[in-house]
């Protein structure tokens, strides 16, 4: 069993409107924008990261607008809700915001005995928010939402799944732990982790295969310390038999990709380098930044990409 892995790492999904992203995910959740840049594999299209002021790994939440792209079909092999933690006592104040701004499928409830808000994102994004009165890290809070309420990182992500049993043993060599199974969700854990520590399976036998587009995570990543801990990771994973991407740098972490037998895609990623690699903290997100290979297109990318803000 593998003990390199911390938690999460980011969560990347799939939007139309990079404007309308950009608002709710800065302006209504009141995250940071911790960096501007474009896909590295199609730099025509943005590239988005949300999280806290560093972009700490278990915090970042990253989006794709594609202009017209049509809406994702939500169904198994991809992440359900992906779910950030809030501090006890907030969900009020977070279902009023909601409402007043319009959010669509607001529902409270409650989730393995903590208090939970979900709703959709611009493009049907599932998203929730948990009451969690452990989480210890500290929050963003130049975003307009103020410390007893903003959002301290991801809680969770759900897995959505027609037939669980091999991802879950996937998840248990990554150093997941069965936590409990509550109204058919089995819990793990990663005991020790960086605050993002759970995974929810949800298991749907009958249920179609999700369709990838606006409102779809296109990848779920997985938090390790450095480059040596990776390769010890992508080994263990090539001897078990999974297809493993080469190392790719990203700039801001390295990451390895490979599919899961439930059919989501699964990233390692770095906490190395960071955000502030190219930006000083104070300055993350702020304007547009472009990989080396990549730098040439700079007139061309800041004419096409459509403005952040109004
Ligand atoms: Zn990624």
């Amino acid at each position: 069993m593998l003990n390199q892995i911390e938690g999460l790492h980011h969560v990347t999904a799939m939007a139309r409107d990079a404007a309308e992203n950009n608002a709710f995910f800065t302006r209504t959740l009141g995250l940071r924008r911790v960096k501007q840049t474009v896909n590295f594999d199609e730099p025509s299209v943005y590239h988005l990261y949300y999280g806290d002021e560093a972009g700490t790994p278990g915090s970042v939440m990253t989006y794709f607008p594609f202009p017209n792209i049509i809406r994702g079909r939500p169904g198994t092999g991809e992440v359900g809700t992906t779910v950030f933690s809030v501090p006890e006592g907030a969900l009020k104040f977070w279902q009023e915001r909601l409402v007043a701004e319009g959010v669509g499928d607001i529902a409270t409830g409650e989730s393995f005995g903590q208090k939970r808000l979900t709703f959709r994102g611009p493009d049907g994004d599932g998203l929730a928010l948990v009451e969690d009165a452990t989480d210890v890290r500290s929050p963003w809070t130049a975003g307009g939402v103020g410390d007893d309420e903003a959002i301290r990182g991801f809680h969770s992500a759900s897995l959505r799944l027609r037939d669980a049993g091999a991802t879950e043993e996937l998840l248990k060599f990554m150093g997941y732990e069965n936590a409990e199974t509550h109204k058919g969700v089995k819990r793990l854990i990663l005991p020790g982790g960086n605050g993002a520590d759970f995974i929810d399976i949800e298991t749907l036998p009958e249920a179609p295969r999700g369709d990838l587009g606006a409102g779809s995570v296109h990848h779920i990543a997985f938090a390790v310390e450095d480059r040596a801990s990776q390769l010890e990771v992508r080994k263990a994973l090539l001897d078990t038999g999974y297809q493993v991407t080469p190392v790719i740098d990203r700039d801001y972490f390295f990451s390895i990709y490979f599919r899961t037998p439930g059919g989501v895609l699964f990233e390692i990623a770095t906490n190395e380098p960071g955000f502030d690699k190219d930006e000083d903290t104070a300055h993350l997100g702020a304007a547009l930044r472009l990989p080396r290979q990549h730098a040439h297109l700079r007139a061309r990318l800041e004419a096409s990409l459509q403005p952040l803000e109004a």
